[in-house]
């Protein structure tokens, strides 16, 4: 991958990332606003149910965080869009949809057939 491409997803990634810290933030300051008290237990209960279920979701958003820390990483130390199974360049178009792809789509299809074997 060339200068002017690593920059395309430099770019493709900080603003994806930018977009989840704003979310996660979003989130965490409405949950303080909200967290007032239903004197209703159902009503209670339902704002909790809410809550976990923001909260799952914020975790998952850090999650995604993370490994797009790791990505830019990757770029900055120049091994960003190989594949970490077979080392092959993983291709400008899935990276395009899936810019945290790790493993080139053959890979990744053979690592599904895998799981989906051990699943049974
Ligand atoms: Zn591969």
């Amino acid at each position: 991958m060339d200068e002017k491409q690593l920059e395309h997803f430099r770019g493709l990634l900080l603003h994806w990332r930018g977009e989840l810290v704003d979310e996660v933030t979003r989130t965490v300051s409405h949950m303080k606003d909200e967290a007032s008290n239903f004197p209703d237990p159902a009503d209670r209960a339902t704002q909790e149910e809410e809550f976990s279920l923001e909260l799952r979701t914020r975790d998952r958003e850090r999650k995604l965080i993370k490994k797009i820390d790791g990505m830019l990483e990757r770029i900055t130390i120049d091994d960003y869009g190989y594949c970490d199974a077979c080392g092959i360049e993983i291709g400008v178009k899935r990276l395009e949809a899936r810019p945290t792809a790790t493993l080139c789509i053959d890979c990744k299809t053979l690592s599904e057939i895998k799981e989906r074997q051990e699943l049974g």
